[in-house]
């Protein structure tokens, strides 16, 4: 399947534990979320009160679950984590706040897909701190109030679009995680590179973080294969021509596009003259999931100037025709 989807939907193993910033100070980058996430938690801890709650979006890896555990540390608090489609029932999410203390942290990743059911439950939770739980059926159905601690519910989604407004609106604080310039992500790289004890120089690192696409865990992943090939290679340390051989061996070229990036680019160019075109039938023509070409791949088209969504679908621009060296059969009229 596609390398960055693995990358970004695989379980998190140990090592990338280790790997995970555990305060503001250790985190790089996304300075506006940062300080605005500090000041929250300041002016909770003086009050001695929970947080308010808090949701962060933006695409897979850039460290919204980092970011939640942070909070938690910061507060002195306890983080439970969970997934959207896992709080299958209300009784789901009733089991989870009532186990929890004051003040701890409910971290709901893909918030977005939680059932509609349970998120009408998520209402009162977050703003009374109470659930009405309907047990029994029939005649004798009747509610039942269960108070529960004031907690902060941290919510992580890929798109803000895809929750309902009131669900948004019951959040604090909405702020969003974008990709990481070079410059954060050089400092990333150096950091994973260091507590991996891997040896490596600056244009090595330079030419890693580069080709990370912003994204903190693809670095992780990168630098992991860098070092292999650099073992087996050459002498173990990561250089640029190593880093270079490295990443070409995994198809990712220089500007950080995959196979799969180049793939939906060169479909729009040679099938459909560059757009517009639904991401439907892109999804269908390159054999990959349309949530995947949403979240994934076109967030980073986008913003690296290569795509451009419009009314009618989405379009090439003149920069992606160039890299994909088919710009000489663009319509140049239109
Ligand atoms: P998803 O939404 O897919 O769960 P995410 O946005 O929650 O992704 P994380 O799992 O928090 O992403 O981050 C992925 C990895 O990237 C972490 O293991 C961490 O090591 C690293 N990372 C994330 N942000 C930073 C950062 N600012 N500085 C250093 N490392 C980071």
């Amino acid at each position: 399947t596609d390398y960055l989807q693995h990358v970004l939907e695989a379980p998190e193993t140990a090592q990338e534990k280790a790997l995970r910033p555990l305060s503001f100070a250790d985190f790089n980058g996304q300075g506006k979320t940062i300080e605005r996430l500090e000041v929250m938690v300041g002016a909770a801890r003086s009050r001695g009160e929970a947080l308010n709650h808090i949701l962060l979006h933006g695409p897979p890896g850039l460290g919204k679950t980092t970011l939640a555990l942070i909070l938690g540390s910061e507060m002195g608090a306890q983080v439970r984590q969970t997934s959207g489609p896992v709080v299958e029932k209300p009784g789901d999410l009733a089991g989870l706040l009532t186990g929890m203390d004051e003040g701890d942290i409910l971290f709901i990743d893909e918030i977005h897909r939680i059932p509609k059911t349970v998120e009408e439950y998520l209402y009162s939770a977050m703003e009374d701190f109470r659930i009405d739980i309907m047990i029994d059926q029939g005649p004798n159905a009747r509610s039942v109030r269960l108070n529960i601690p004031r907690f902060t519910l941290v919510g992580a989604t890929t798109r803000t679009g895809l929750l309902t407004a009131p669900l948004r609106s019951r959040f604090t604080l909405q702020t969003r995680l974008s990709y990481y310039p070079i410059a954060t992500m050089e400092k990333i790289v150096r950091r994973t590179c260091k507590l991996l004890g891997v040896e490596a120089d600056a244009d090595g690192i330079a030419e890693v973080a580069r080709r990370a696409r912003g994204t903190p865990r693809i670095a992780n992943n990168l630098v992991n294969f860098v070092r292999d090939y650099a073992q087996q290679r050459s002498d173990g340390k990561i250089t640029r021509p190593v880093a270079e051989a490295a990443l070409e061996l995994l198809e990712i070229d220089t500007h950080g596009l995959d196979e799969m990036d180049k793939r939906i680019l060169r479909l729009m160019a040679e099938n459909y003259k560059g757009g517009p075109v639904g991401l439907g039938t892109i999804a269908v023509a390159v054999g990959e999931e349309e949530h995947t070409l949403e979240e994934v791949h076109e967030p980073y088209l986008i913003q690296e100037g290569y795509l451009a969504r419009t009314p009618q679908g989405r379009v090439l621009t003149p920069k992606a025709w160039q890299i994909i060296g088919l710009d000489h059969l663009r319509d140049k009229s239109s």
